[in-house]
């Protein structure tokens, strides 16, 4: 079908030269495209070549007359408007033709302003109906448009491997896929519809999934994953988000459910493996280490002709062992949550002098300095296990002396922060580069460029500082510029009770 600013053709059929003639001059003067026939036979043998919206057609001609061609034209598949152009004796058989289907009528004889209202009527009619149709094949697009976009996006949703349910804001489970109904050991024809408490067999967890669909949690990042046991084989991990509308208001939530067994379950092992060899090792270890011990003094004092230093490097290497040992130990019993000390009121302040103090040696024999930056204010006493917390500061201001090069400046600054006591240990050392940062809280992680080449360590002291920060519900960030520095801030609660290491 052409379009609607196209321009528009009108067919004349008359037998009288001077109407077609006519007709043409006025019709082309505003804007229409005339084609001519002075038969019907011949009007027929242009439609059949090429359809022309408007036919003005005379009905009284010789040869086929006007009403049999207006019955052919009837016949075409596409609509023709067809005007009669009828004498005054004729009126009747112009309602006849128009019984029959002709679109209007124009009486003989007419003026030009005559001629031109009825066929612009024509021609608007014409025009609404292209654009009604075109509406119709558009509307019928988007609608088939959005039957593929929900069929895609169901065939998705039903084959994520991740277990996928919606609740509504009244805690109603709307939409479940199959993985879902599989991870909480639910029947596969389980229907939606109940409340999600007939679903998922943990109150808090339900509440947290009611909380969510109720608006109840804004910032995305403060939901918490949540841990859920199905049973000693089967551990699940669940994430809600809640859905918003077109106006940020909160229409339900989205419950996102992974299997996490095996990562349970390696993690397990690890931690089983990781005490059984520290267990095997050390000891034996310690032994070495002080026969080595001994044996070095023995040969000082006879002054042998043994090079005491391969000794000396051999007590170094036992050494490091031990110490890697004595680290995988705390870390797998901070894991294991085994480290369960009752709290004291510590003062922070007194805490950190004390380290300082201690490490000062080490940072003048680098020619660092080491600036303990306390508040103005006094600070509220931090209840929790002062192993733990010296264990942290300890680890955290160590790794600030070794990462920077001699004559660097390590600054420890505390500060209050409403509830929390931050502790920021800052260096204008090495730095670490973006990539590796979320990854040196993992354990035996060490970045090896130029500047750390020579420096030993375990690669266990940032694991061991996460998990008693963690075990006492506090939090560690760190920023880092490679060439500039690092900063290491723990902010942990001045109470708390419930997890206490
Ligand atoms: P270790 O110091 O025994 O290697 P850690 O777990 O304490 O192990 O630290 C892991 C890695 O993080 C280190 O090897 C080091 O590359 C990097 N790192 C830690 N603290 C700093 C710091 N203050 N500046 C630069 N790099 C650091």
């Amino acid at each position: 079908m052409p379009k609607t600013d196209d321009i528009i053709q009108v067919l004349i059929v008359d037998d009288e030269q001077n109407i077609r003639d006519g007709s043409e001059r006025i019709l082309s003067r505003v804007g229409f495209e005339v084609l001519k026939a002075s038969t019907g036979a011949e009007a027929l043998d242009i439609l059949a070549q090429q359809i022309i919206p408007i036919v003005l057609l005379d009905l009284k001609m010789p040869g086929m007359d006007g009403m049999e061609v207006l019955s052919r034209i009837q016949d075409f598949d596409e609509p023709i408007l067809v005007i009669v152009i009828t004498g005054f004796a004729t009126v009747e058989t112009a309602i006849k033709a128009m019984k029959q289907g002709a679109y209007d009528f124009i009486p003989k004889p007419f003026e030009p302003e005559q001629l031109r209202i009825v066929v612009n009527r024509a021609a608007e009619k014409l025009r609404l109906t292209r654009d009604a149709h075109q509406l119709e094949l558009e509307r019928n697009r988007t609608l088939s448009d959005l039957h593929t976009e929900k069929s895609r996006l169901h065939t998705i949703l039903e084959s994520l491997p991740n277990g996928v349910g919606v609740v509504n804001s009244q805690g109603q489970v709307v939409l479940m896929n199959p993985a879902f109904l599989h991870y909480l050991d639910l029947e596969p024809n389980t229907a939606a519809g109940n409340q999600i408490e007939d679903y998922i067999n943990d109150r808090e967890l339900c509440n947290l999934i009611r909380e969510i669909s109720q608006g109840r949690h804004v910032d995305y990042e403060d939901i918490p994953a949540y841990e859920l046991t199905i049973s000693e084989k089967k551990f699940l991990q669940v994430r809600g988000r809640p859905v918003l509308g077109e106006r940020n208001q909160c229409l339900g939530a989205v419950v996102n459910i992974v299997d996490i067994t095996n990562i349970k379950i390696i993690d397990r092992m690890k931690s089983e493996f990781v005490a059984k060899v520290s267990h095997e090792l050390r000891s034996p270890l310690s032994t070495i280490h002080e026969q080595l011990v001994h044996v070095l003094g023995e040969m000082v004092e006879e002054s042998s002709k043994v090079d005491p230093h391969i000794l000396m490097r051999a007590k170094e290497k036992t050494h490091g062992l031990i110490s890697l040992i004595g680290d995988l130990l705390d870390l797998s019993r901070i894991e294991a949550g085994m480290i369960a000390q009752e709290p004291v009121a510590v003062k922070i302040d007194e805490l950190l002098k004390g380290i300082v103090d201690f490490l000062a040696t080490k940072a003048a024999g680098k020619n660092q300095s080491l600036i303990l930056d306390l508040p103005e204010y006094e600070l509220p006493p931090l209840t929790a296990d002062p192993l733990a917390l010296e264990s942290i500061y300890g680890n955290l201001i160590t790794n600030a002396l070794h990462y920077t090069q001699p004559g660097g400046e390590i600054r420890v600054k505390v500060e209050l922060l409403g509830i929390s006591i931050r502790v920021s240990i800052i260096d204008n050392g090495f730095g670490i580069e973006a990539r590796h940062l979320d990854k040196i809280f993992e354990r035996f992680y060490r970045v090896k460029d130029e500047n750390t080449r020579l420096i030993t360590g375990t690669g266990l002291g940032l694991p061991i500082v996460k998990g008693l920060v963690d075990s006492l519900g506090g939090f560690i960030d760190v920023e880092s510029t490679p060439g500039s520095g690092s900063v290491f801030m723990v902010t942990l609660p001045l109470k708390d009770t419930d997890e206490m290491i």
